[in-house]
């Protein structure tokens, strides 16, 4: 129900009713967050070695237990999420591939120990700024047809551009600036006119990255059926098998590992029966291997109390924690001598440091009595966008955080 009155007043516009759930009420506070709990400087954005290994093998084996006979399921890890080094690590130490969308990334990636076979190229300017190795990658997924007929062209000294080859589609119904519609007959024709170029060696695939929270799950399953079916007219007009389906991103930890996979496994059987030389299933999770890998530590400047509601303004802002509202994290007070669990749901607000009307991290948090200036909050969950678009905002200097000069 939505808030009215004086305590609607109090929330803020800016973040849904659900933003806040708390996403494990007995979850304890991180080790690696421990040691930061008075630091010198706040906020302060803490890297979880503990949380990050044992969460990325529990990713990796779900995915790769979502197999079924004959079709490997493997992650490509999407670097644009996060792509701190440790986390590269991590991933490559567990076997994944790693998806890009720039040619910088693939150099990153390459500096972080993957050969290019381990890599997917995903989006519109997959080549910028400038080709960094000839590949072979793992995977190519063009954005147009147009892109399509000139990666089936793409000189590569005899050896193909990739094993995989593909298009992103565009499901019926999708508002997107990505992809083609395969189900427009002209487009399918184009498509494919331009696979009678494609050398017999590379692996046909088909692309698809709806994120589940913009369709909900049952309807992103839909996609996926149609996809199938674009993938099967595909193949009867071109005479080409569809090998490999890549399903993209977007899920959230909890949605991946305890929804998403488990129902692939159930589909993936009857996937085989209708694309029978199928034999690989690509995955691009992003949040849901980044999000739980790092902590956001952040001081009370100041407490704001009356009968019913305790707010806190904070040294922290939306600038630090630019999709804060968009999922679930969990929240801890902390004090010397004094830890307090995860904090509940309540009228309590955490206003972030900023003179931004929008600057409202929390907006139905119980703020504990007692809370008191110099007291540090711990948010955990932020390590996917939270962290890679974070910006630098309101600390009077021009550096911009995508300065060269600044690194
Ligand atoms: C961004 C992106 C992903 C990862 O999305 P998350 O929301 O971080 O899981 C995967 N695939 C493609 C094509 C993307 O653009």
């Amino acid at each position: 129900m939505p808030p009215t009155g004086a305590e609607g007043e109090r929330r803020a516009a800016v973040l849904p009713a659900d933003a806040h759930e708390t996403t494990h009420p007995s979850r304890p506070l991180p080790v690696d967050v421990v040691p930061h709990l008075d630091p010198a400087a706040t906020p302060l954005r803490v890297y979880l070695p503990s949380v990050g290994r044992a969460h990325v093998a529990r990713v990796g084996r779900a995915v790769s237990g979502a197999a079924v006979d004959g079709v490997r399921v493997r992650a490509a890890y999407s670097i644009k999420t996060n792509p701190d080094p440790r986390l590269l690590a991590a991933v490559r130490d567990d076997g994944f591939h790693v998806e890009a969308i720039s040619q910088s990334e693939v150099e990153h990636a390459v500096a972080a120990g993957f050969a290019p076979h381990r890599i997917v190229l995903n989006g519109p300017a997959k080549w910028w700024p400038a080709p960094v190795t000839p590949g072979p990658f793992g995977a190519v997924f063009c954005d147009s047809v147009e892109e399509l007929r000139e990666t089936a062209d793409r000189p590569h000294g005899g050896a193909p551009v990739a094993g995989v080859v593909g298009v992103r589609v565009r499901p019926p119904g999708v508002t997107s600036r990505f992809g083609v519609e395969l189900h427009d007959p002209s487009v399918l024709d184009a498509v494919v006119g331009s696979l009678s170029r494609l050398r017999p060696d590379v692996r046909l695939g088909l692309h698809v990255h709806v994120p589940p929270r913009d369709v909900g799950a049952p309807r992103w399953w839909e996609l996926v059926d149609g996809v199938v079916r674009a993938a099967a007219e595909l193949e009867s007009r071109s005479g080409r098998a569809v090998r490999c389906l890549d399903l993209g991103g977007g899920w959230e930890p909890a949605d991946l590992l305890d929804g998403m996979l488990p129902r692939l496994r159930r589909t993936l059987g009857g996937v085989r029966r209708r694309l029978e030389r199928l034999d690989e299933v690509l995955l691009e999770p992003g949040r849901a291997v980044a999000q739980p890998l790092v902590a956001l530590v952040t001081r009370v400047l100041a407490v704001r109390s009356a009968a019913a509601w305790t707010d806190v303004v904070v040294d922290a802002s939306i600038a630090d924690v630019p999709e804060i509202g968009r999922t679930a994290h969990d929240w801890w007070l902390a004090r010397p001598g004094h830890r307090v669990p995860v904090l509940a749901g309540g009228g309590g607000r955490v206003l972030g440091r900023t003179c931004m009307e929008t600057d409202v991290l929390h907006d139905r948090l119980r703020v504990p009595d007692g809370t008191r200036a110099g007291d540090v909050l711990v948010i955990t969950d932020v390590g996917a966008y939270d962290t890679s678009k974070s910006y630098r905002f309101g600390r009077g200097d021009a550096r911009r955080p995508v300065d060269v000069t600044e690194v």
